[in-house]
């Protein structure tokens, strides 16, 4: 199964999706992992190591989806 992982810069928040949420866009464009956007990642592990990775202060898993 397919995790997204939605980094929000912004609000310095990463945000665990399963795929076919419908949070996640339809059209992803290719995004900076820096920059923030959406990733996918081909499983759940490496998916929560990105979210570590982002560095942000929150990370949360979506109510919608429950990943
Ligand atoms: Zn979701």
């Amino acid at each position: 199964m397919t995790y997204w992982v939605h980094i929000a810069r912004s609000i310095d928040r990463v945000t665990l999706h399963k795929d076919r949420c419908s949070e996640v866009p339809s059209n992803v464009s290719h995004s900076d992992f820096w920059e923030g956007g959406w990733f996918d990642y081909p499983d759940k592990e490496r998916a929560l190591r990105a979210m570590e990775q982002a560095g942000t202060t929150f990370q949360r898993r979506c109510n919608l989806c429950k990943p």
